[in-house]
């Protein structure tokens, strides 16, 4: 049987290799978007409607089964924000080009922002999310949809300089250690993605019938 053809939303090459290496077990021919496919806006309040609006565009565009995600960082004590909001939670007055350089000064602006609105705030809890929407077809009733967590605490003052976006404030209470300051195998281990997409894959097994690669036990 030919591998099962999925299209990855997402323009970051950084998570469609990730994705890559977390469906690694499963027969699936995981597929880059065209570049001339558009950034679905994420205009909506909860991360599993933006996912499925990013899943249903890249595959109508495509034609073709399509997995997207959509994450965000929510912390407790200022109502689950930044949430849905988490990539530009500071306005900058810049027009996001996407390149590496502006990448790293919205994620310092955001961070920034952060802890500014949590001066003199005690509790410091929160988590991050990651959904996960994979659909045959864009009208596919029947959408998987898998969640993955991680939950920490939010640093006095960004540590380490690993990762991306809000990991140097992030910690881990088992660590002691912020996301910043781990490798990132060990993130990807115990991400919110990594989580996320080992639900996926069950949900991908189960119900489109996937299975896994020679060698490998069902995951
Ligand atoms: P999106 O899922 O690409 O829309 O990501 C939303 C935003 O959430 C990112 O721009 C980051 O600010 C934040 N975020 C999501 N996952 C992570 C993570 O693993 N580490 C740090 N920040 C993250």
């Amino acid at each position: 049987m030919p591998a099962t053809e999925l299209l990855l939303a997402t323009g970051n090459p950084g998570k469609r290799a990730e994705f890559r290496s977390l469906f690694g077990g499963l027969r699936l021919r995981l597929l880059d978007p065209d570049p001339s496919l558009p950034e679905c806006p994420e205009p909506h309040g909860t991360f599993v409607e933006n996912a499925l609006a990013k899943a249903r565009e890249a595959s109508r565009h495509s034609a073709r089964p399509a997995l997207a995600d959509d994450s965000g960082l929510c912390v407790q004590a200022l109502g689950g924000a930044p949430g849905v909001r988490s990539a530009r939670y500071a306005r900058l007055d810049e027009q996001g080009s996407g390149d590496g350089a502006a990448r790293a000064r919205q994620d310092d602006a955001n961070n920034r922002l952060l802890l500014q609105r949590l001066q003199g705030v005690g509790d410091r809890r929160a988590h991050f999310v990651c959904v996960l929407v994979a659909l045959r077809d864009p009208d596919d009733p029947e959408p998987l949809v898998a969640h993955g967590w991680l939950h920490g605490h939010i640093a006095a003052a960004a540590q380490g300089q690993g990762g991306f976006g809000y990991d140097p404030l992030f910690v881990l209470p088992q660590q002691g250690l912020t996301l910043g300051q781990l490798d990132a195998e060990h993130k990807n281990r115990i991400s919110h993605r990594a989580r996320a997409a080992g639900q996926m894959a069950q949900l991908l097994q189960a119900f489109w019938g996937v299975s896994p690669t020679a060698g490998h036990q069902s995951l």
